[in-house]
């Protein structure tokens, strides 16, 4: 691997890892299983796999966000302890697990206070995600217009703080089995949704985590994410579970191309690679159902940089536009202070 540049980011990390206790608690430790609790499960730091993979693999910095009840406090934990290695995002975690305990019904306005305490603190300079904010436990489909009224409240924090939000553009197919998504989150499902969003809030960065691809083989959401990115200046893709070919268009795309591109692979999810030689795409990522859960670290950014790496050669890509991809949208888009100035296309 040889992959380098003057910055790089991953943009999208999981440092908390869920304690299971399956066996100590007796109970069978499948994904079914796994996907109904993990959002009252307690959480612990996986920080020291991923510096060692970042030393691996020689990655700067890594935007670290919590979902499926990963707390706000040990991330910010650790970007006080590590300041030049993390920015972390935030999510309203306890409106969340109180709503799931039964204690409070989960509301909009209760999440976006939460959103708003948290990054009045200052430690969430990554902004808000993974995701806006859904309730836990919807069972009624939410209509466009109710859902959009909640998105608002979310991205008037995000306006408020001047930082950046994310949010799922497809979903995986494994072991949540497409959980309660489309009940709740109609946005992620389809990306033309954003249209809205990023029309009412030019000033709030978008970030479209897995930029239409977050794993399997399927391109169905790219196309409509595309179109989002190349409509909107605020909006931009992320790209780090594209295999190599996936890049080629947004890249040639004048109203997409390097400066809207930034490198996040969800590092800390359970997601595998899947190979098949000789098919179209040689080798995704996905969560595979009949392997079960990887009881492993699965190694997504060797293939991840592996993918950017063979995409720059093939394309024959300018480092310029390499050093955007991999780290200089992020430095913009995440205020990362840098040591001199003008090291990235402006
Ligand atoms: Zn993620």
């Amino acid at each position: 691997m040889t992959i380098r540049a003057r910055l790089i980011v991953d943009t999208h990390v999981h440092s908390q890892r869920h304690a299971a206790k399956f066996k100590e608690r007796g109970v069978e430790g499948d994904y079914k299983t796994l996907s109904r609790e993990m959002r009252l499960m307690e959480t612990y730091d996986n920080s020291p796999r991923l510096l060692y993979d970042m030393e691996r693999y020689g990655i700067d910095m890594c935007v670290i966000q919590p979902e499926f009840a990963m707390t706000n406090e040990l991330n910010a934990e650790l970007v006080r302890k590590y300041p030049d290695k993390f920015i972390a995002t935030c999510l309203p975690v306890e409106t969340m697990k109180k709503s799931l305990r039964g204690e409070k019904e989960w509301t909009a306005e209760d999440a976006a206070q939460e959103l708003d305490r948290l990054l009045s603190t200052g430690l969430y300079k990554g902004g808000i995600g993974e995701g806006l904010p859904r309730h836990p436990n919807r069972k009624r489909m939410l209509s466009w217009p109710e859902r959009l009224d909640e998105l608002r409240l979310f991205m008037e924090i995000a306006r408020k703080h001047k930082v950046p939000v994310s949010y799922h553009t497809g979903a995986i197919t494994g072991y949540s089995s497409g959980s309660s998504r489309r009940l709740s989150a109609p946005e992620r499902t389809d990306p033309m949704l954003a249209f809205e969003l990023a029309g009412e809030f030019p000033d709030v960065p978008i970030i479209m985590a897995h930029g239409g691809m977050q794993g399997w083989w399927s391109e169905k959401f790219m196309d409509d994410t595309f179109q989002v990115a190349a409509t909107f200046d605020n909006v931009y893709l992320e790209t780090g579970l594209y295999w190599a070919k996936l890049y080629e268009r947004p890249l040639a795309d004048p109203n997409i191309g390097p400066k809207k591109l930034i490198w996040g692979t969800d590092w800390g999810a359970s997601i595998v690679v899947y190979s098949q030689r000789g098919q179209y795409p040689p080798s995704y990522a996905d969560q595979i159902k009949p392997w079960g859960i990887p009881k492993h670290q699965p190694d997504i950014w060797g293939w991840s940089l592996r993918q950017v790496e063979k995409m720059a050669m093939d394309l024959d890509l300018s480092q310029d536009d390499l050093n955007l991809i991999l780290g200089g949208n992020a430095a913009r888009l995440f205020n990362i202070e840098l040591p001199h100035r003008r090291l990235f296309r402006e």
